[in-house]
């Protein structure tokens, strides 16, 4: 086998419906493709996550037949790597806090969500000063990437050529409790698994420019990117657990397996095939339904 894909789910609670779509598509792709297939496990977050929601997802996603390769990857177990990487980047410390960005965000010229460069330019002396200030509430600065471009062009196998904003994003968030930023964790790990597919809700495809730009930056492989439609609950916003039973243990009390695989497959396109190796067959990424699925109750 060459490459890998991999699935990369954050442990802050059961799987639902939409995560196992996403997950049977990510096996689907890297499967169909014969690539290997990873799980990593991304509890950076340590306040969002647990071992134990870490353990039930594995569980869920092994229930469903979904089969990986290699060793689990847990993130809280990366500071090594993502220290090193840092080490190669040109970063700055930012002294902002969230209600600073907002308000300089809403300056007219600001890109929308983008950081506006406040602490880019600080001198040495006012650096130390805002450092000082922080610290005196307890608080740490966090690091930005000094990005030398405001955006990069991705490839996605549904969208074809994307071209997202890049900004000096946070690799290293600060205030009381630091810790890694995802867009860095993301991307280290990727390369460290020899992930050349990334298949994912299209939720991230935003953050793929940065992401990529950053692999360049590291020297890393850009991975091939398929973003797909995220399961939407019956009020149109993303699919999630006051939507009612939509988790697979919630599932699997008045349904089983091959059920539930039954209704994921035909929201890919295949009614009647409920069972994995089956789906494998007959899967082909191309007739992937492009359209958001709507959750309709179980
Ligand atoms: N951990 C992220 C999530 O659960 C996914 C990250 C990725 O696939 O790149 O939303």
């Amino acid at each position: 086998m060459t490459g890998a894909g991999r699935y990369a789910p954050s442990p802050s609670g059961d799987l639902h419906f939409g995560n196992l779509r996403t997950a049977l598509i990510a096996w689907l792709f890297a499967r169909h493709s014969g690539r290997s297939f990873l799980l990593r496990v991304e509890d950076i977050d340590t306040g969002r996550s647990s071992l134990e929601s870490a353990h039930r997802q594995i569980e869920d996603l092994l229930t469903l037949g979904l089969t990986f390769d290699g060793d689990i990857l847990y993130q809280s177990s990366r500071s090594e790597a993502y220290a090193a990487a840092l080490e190669q980047l040109p970063v700055y410390e930012c002294y902002c806090s969230r209600k600073d960005i907002q308000e300089a965000s809403r300056a007219p010229h600001a890109i929308p969500g983008s950081y506006p460069g406040t602490c880019r330019l600080l001198s040495d002396a006012a650096r130390a000063q805002r450092r000082a200030d922080l610290a005196a509430q307890g608080r740490v600065p966090a690091l930005r990437l000094r990005a030398e471009t405001t955006s990069f062009t991705i490839h996605d196998f549904y969208r074809g050529a994307y071209t997202g904003d890049v900004d000096d994003f946070v690799l290293r968030r600060g205030g009381q409790e630091p810790g890694w930023a995802y867009n860095l964790a993301v991307v280290v790990d990727d390369g460290f698994q020899g992930v050349d597919q990334v298949v994912r809700g299209d939720d991230l495809l935003s953050s793929a420019p940065r992401q990529a730009y950053l692999a360049s930056l590291l020297g890393l492989p850009v991975p091939a990117y398929s973003h797909v439609p995220l399961v939407l609950g019956p009020t149109g916003k993303r699919l999630a657990k006051r939507d009612g039973a939509v988790t697979l243990r919630e599932m699997l009390v008045d349904h089983s397996v091959p059920d539930v695989v039954g209704r994921l497959a035909t929201t890919l396109g295949y009614p009647g095939v409920d069972e994995l190796s089956q789906l494998l067959e007959v899967f082909d990424p191309e007739e992937l339904p492009r359209d958001e699925i709507i959750w309709h109750g179980n």
